[in-house]
């Protein structure tokens, strides 16, 4: 565990006050000492000259044991040791000991200095006592001649003691103060730590998910605004975290009240989320942690999830139980998630279906009485007379258009079944485009129109259902005879890149730009009358639409109003190749 900052702090503190006390201590007890020697060492020297005025009457007079009393009661007065030495080094006097028994004091460092003529000082270990001593050494003299050395000595123990006792309370107080000022470091410490630890406990609790958790602004100017930005930050998350909650609530509520089923996977196929309208397809309650294929038992609905997870989108009519649905998935890479979605098409089918049965009910039906109407037709046509000829040749008319539109619904019918499938094959375009301007030769040269044909001779064989085909072409040749009064109509073939182009332009009425999208709806007819009477039924574009839609190909129509239409359909040849093989 790293150590805390109130630790650091007081521990690098109590440091540095150690380490700089003990340095001024052992510096100061140093100066301390030295200073107390220098001191005494003066205080000696003084003594020294103040002794060496009556000594030296003395030594001249030759007067020993006057010298000795002297240097004895001096020497008890000012507890100091007092010697006097003569020139050739012999003790003739000390405070302490016999004369008769010291040895010859020449060689004394101090007193052969003095002896030169210098006070002279010395700290060092005393033969004659057994214990270490400061001496000074002063010379004697008598008319700027040396008469003898006078060295005052002190007993290092008792400077010792001294300095002892003085360092002792240098000590005591010295720890009285680090203890002081341990203290105050524990003090400041633990304050400085305190806003920290209370910020460090507020982000504790706000990262657990008490989002109301806020720093009380403390401490110095940098925590004061740490804390600040903290409770900025605090407020900016609560709400975002606020608005998340709302938008997810407001989504759970949106995805279980939505009619269709809706299913979350993940990606093993675990369900993550499904929806109220999901449960009641699979009729079970508890999906929480369960695959989907252990309440979907269809193949197409696994089928649908794993073209999503390969394509990105999936879409087709998966069937649960007698109800169906229209599926789609969509995989979500980021997660690797599947969505999917069931909606209920069932009616919707149910509708086609009779709406188809109905169409297919009636045009059969009607088939029958329009032949029978139209023999009879042709047959009083032939034996009326010319003014009832006109009115019947009208009703044939009529009739022949009402077959027509039987006819065409009848393939509408077929061609919006779901089941319907192109029978497709290699078609030559050259063939079909031939055998349709044949057929429309007749009625072009009628109306007095020219009807031409051009297929490129590097046009493949595309793959299409050929009658299908053929009917397209026949439609839309149809409609440009049909509403080209003069000029011509051309069917063309040519290859575009990947593509062929099979185009039918014509040079006759055109259509108004705001009805192009409309003329490919059921019965929708630009001009009523027209198409009426040139035989129309509103279906043909229709046909081509839902022929070209089931081939998955593309058509345009390009027109001026006046000057002509031209409709363009589009066959990829990629899909002729990678169907070819
Ligand atoms: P219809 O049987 O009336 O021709 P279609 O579905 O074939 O029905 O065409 C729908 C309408 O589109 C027609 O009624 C006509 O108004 C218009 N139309 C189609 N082809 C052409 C064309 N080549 N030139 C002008 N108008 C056309």
């Amino acid at each position: 565990m790293r150590p805390s900052i109130f630790f650091k702090v007081f521990f690098w503190y109590a440091a540095l006050m150690i380490v700089l006390l003990g340095v001024v201590l052992i510096h100061s007890i140093d100066t301390l000492r030295d200073h107390y020697i220098e001191t005494l060492t003066a205080n000696l020297s003084n003594l020294g000259s103040a002794v060496a005025l009556k000594v030296s009457p003395l030594i001249e007079a030759g007067r020993s044991d006057d010298l000795d009393s002297l240097t004895d009661g001096l020497g008890r007065e000012t507890a100091t040791r007092i010697t006097v030495i003569d020139t050739a080094g012999v003790v003739i006097a000390d405070s302490e000991k016999d004369p008769a028994l010291m040895e010859n004091h020449g060689d004394r460092p101090e007193v052969a200095r003095a002896l030169d003529g210098y006070t002279a000082t010395s700290k060092r270990y005393s033969e004659t006592v057994g214990e270490d001593m400061l001496y000074v050494a002063v010379p004697l003299t008598e008319s700027g001649r040396v008469t003898g050395v006078l060295r005052m000595s002190l007993f290092l123990e008792e400077i010792g003691g001294v300095l002892g006792r003085l360092r002792n309370r240098i000590i005591a107080v010295a720890l009285g103060a680090l203890g002081a000022s341990l203290a105050g470091a524990f003090v400041f410490s633990r304050k400085l730590a305190r806003p920290l630890r209370h910020l460090i406990s507020v982000a504790r609790s706000f990262g657990e998910g008490d989002l109301d958790a806020r720093v009380i602004t403390k401490g110095g100017a940098e925590l004061a605004e740490l804390a600040g930005s903290f409770n900025v930050m605090a407020d900016r998350i609560k709400a975002l975290v606020s608005e998340l909650s709302y938008r997810r609530e407001e989504l759970a509520g949106v995805i279980e009240t939505v009619g269709d089923g809706l299913v979350v996977l993940d990606a093993e196929g675990r369900i993550l989320l499904g929806n109220d309208g999901f449960r009641g397809i699979v009729g079970e309650r508890d999906l929480d942690g369960r695959f989907y294929w252990e309440v979907i038992r269809v193949t197409s609905f696994a089928d649908v999830v794993g073209a999503a997870r390969e394509g990105g989108h999936a879409l087709a009519e998966v069937q649960i139980g007698p109800r169906i649905y229209s599926c789609g998935a969509s995989f979500v890479g980021s997660r690797e998630e599947v969505v999917a979605w069931l909606h209920d098409v069932t009616e919707r089918r149910d509708m086609e279906r009779l709406k188809k049965e109905f169409v297919d009910n009636l045009s059969h039906e009607l088939r029958t009485p329009l032949t029978a109407i139209k023999g009879f037709l042709e047959a009083a046509i032939d034996e009326a007379d010319p003014k009832a000829r006109e009115y019947l040749e009208v009703a044939s008319k009529h009739t022949d258009r009402l077959a027509h539109i039987v006819t065409d619904l009848l393939t509408l019918s077929e061609l919006e079944d779901r089941c319907t499938k192109p029978d497709l094959e290699d078609v030559d375009l050259e063939n079909i485009v031939r055998a349709v301007v044949k057929i429309f030769e007749q009625a072009a040269r009628a109306k007095g129109l020219t009807l031409e044909a051009h297929v490129g001779s590097d046009v493949p064989p595309v793959r299409a259902d050929a009658y299908k085909l053929q009917q397209v072409l026949v439609n839309l040749v149809d409609n440009a005879v049909k509403y080209t009064d003069a000029g011509k109509v051309k069917v063309s073939v040519e290859r575009r890149d990947s593509t062929v182009a099979v185009t039918v332009a014509d040079t006759g009425i055109g259509i108004p730009e705001e009805r192009r999208d409309r003329i490919f709806e059921r019965f929708y007819v630009v001009d009523k009358s027209r198409s009426r009477t040139q035989g129309g039924t509103g279906l043909g574009l229709s046909i081509v639409k839902h022929i070209v839609l089931l081939h998955s190909w593309d058509i345009s129509v390009a027109s001026a109003p006046g000057r002509g239409s031209t409709f363009t359909v589009t066959i990829p040849i990629e899909t002729t190749r990678s169907r070819q093989s």
